[in-house]
């Protein structure tokens, strides 16, 4: 285990108490508080006016009923969130996620998270996460919109432009995102597009916001490979999951001479040797909304195409050089992060948000494996969120080169500012504590200028 500070351990002691049952919150202030021992040995003015303290509360915390009819005529209640966790460094920023695991310790952990990566971003964006337990999965579209409805008909006192733009996260796309932008216009009477990001092109969305949070992790493992003087070119990466995140990793990989051998979702993984059709996997998720294992009724068996139901594996056992972890927290354990260094795998670059579980990335930065986290790794997507805000501000619309353009080099800014302040502060190449070390003296640094508020 990494040595915690004393006075540290007491602040993280205090936070599990104030936030029992919260284990995901828990995990997420442990590791960023970690990394923190480093930054107090020489900087124990950050031990002021209870800056770290501040730091881990949430600023505002939501919590609503969500009542909605479906289609059988039945009234249905969810529970929601918003925590609105910092907004030192700007509005309050950060995706809407619909799953039923969803309650209050997942949205903390995440908008815990989002402070420290949106400051990474280098944009004026604080630190925000919401969501619900309702399941859209075997939902029908118009229930789902009548439970966006709902949802935004509490929601929308709480956000706007100026204070709090939320996005898609898991369960929420451009379908979600679209219902809920019409019940925010309707019931505000203003067209104010900047209030919700992940828009469609056609009413003030932004070019590469559905590509970015993918791509924008390949660019950075590009980057990280860059530094021991590789690349993608001809390795075998995994990718798991098959939203949004998934999806545009596979074809930015691909494009950089990757093969992506295997896919995943909560039903379980197909393998493809001859590398993914990415083309089916797109109508199976993006247009038929249907599970992954379909993609070997389509293929056929053999030829190096298999289906492992969920349960009866897991999908870190398929050999890769790369892996890239793109459905959700903890679902890479520290057996897994055995299995992929024991078949030799030198890069890991997080897609989702904390996928691996504290063992596994210990057992990554022990074998000397490239580690890249979730809060640096898969900054594009909010970053590009944030493009959409200037754009909806200037009222104006950048082409795809352009706003890719713009992604491409925040990425790159990400990958050295961590590297930098890995070395900086004596951990070379560990790109944990160089993503926790910059987000949090940025945030900590804007935080102590505005007073103890
Ligand atoms: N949900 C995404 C994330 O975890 C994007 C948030 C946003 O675009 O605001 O960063």
């Amino acid at each position: 285990m990494p040595h915690l500070d004393e006075k540290l351990e007491l602040i993280l002691a205090e936070v599990i108490r104030r936030n029992a049952g919260e284990p995901e919150f828990h995990q997420a202030v442990r590791e960023v508080l970690e990394s923190l021992g480093r930054v107090v040995a020489k900087r124990p003015d950050f031990f002021d006016d209870a800056l770290i303290e501040r730091i881990c509360e949430p600023e505002r915390q939501i919590i609503f009923r969500v009542p909605w009819i479906d289609d059988a005529g039945k009234v249905q209640i969810n529970r929601a969130f918003r925590v609105q966790f910092n907004s030192a460094l700007g509005p309050y920023k950060g995706g809407i996620r619909f799953h039923p695991s969803v309650n209050v310790g997942i949205i903390k952990f995440l908008g815990f998270e989002q402070t420290f990566k949106n400051a990474l971003t280098g944009m004026p964006i604080g630190g925000g996460k919401g969501g619900s337990d309702f399941d859209p999965k075997g939902k029908s579209d118009r229930e789902i919109m009548r439970f966006c409805q709902s949802f935004m008909l509490e929601l929308h006192r709480h956000i706007g432009e100026y204070t709090d733009v939320p996005a898609g996260d898991i369960g929420v796309g451009g379908r979600e995102i679209g219902y809920m932008f019409g019940q925010y216009k309707r019931l505000s009477n203003r067209y104010e597009a900047g209030v919700l990001t992940g828009k469609a092109l056609f009413y003030g969305g932004s070019r590469a916001r559905t590509e970015a949070t993918g791509y924008g992790n390949t660019y950075f493992v590009q980057s990280m490979l860059g530094t021991k003087g590789t690349s993608f070119d001809g390795k075998k990466v995994v990718v798991s999951g098959s939203g949004n995140v998934a999806i545009y990793t596979v074809e930015k990989v691909t494009s950089f001479g990757g093969k992506v051998i295997a896919m995943s979702d909560s039903s379980g993984y197909i393998v493809d040797e001859n590398g993914i059709d990415l083309k089916l996997v797109k109508e199976l998720k993006e247009v038929r909304r249907a599970r992954i294992s379909e993609y070997l009724r389509i293929k056929g068996d053999g030829k190096g195409v298999y289906f492992v139901k969920a349960g009866d594996g897991s999908i870190w056992d398929v050999a890769c050089d790369v892996a890239m972890p793109s459905a959700t927290q903890n679902e890479l354990t520290g057996r897994d992060a055995k299995t992929l260094v024991k078949n030799g795998v030198i890069a890991v670059g997080e897609g989702a948000n904390m996928p691996s579980t504290p063992d596994a990335v210990r057992v990554f930065q022990e074998a000397g494996v490239m580690f890249a986290p979730g809060k640096a790794a898969n900054a594009g997507g909010v970053a590009t969120s944030a493009l959409e805000m200037q754009q909806n501000a200037s009222r104006d619309s950048w082409s795809f080169e352009q706003t890719e353009g713009r992604l491409a080099t925040i990425m790159k800014n990400i990958h050295d500012t961590c590297y930098a302040t890995a070395d900086e502060y004596g951990v070379p190449g560990d790109y944990v504590s160089g993503a926790n070390i910059a987000g949090f003296v940025k945030v900590a640094e804007a935080m102590r200028a505005l007073g103890v508020i």
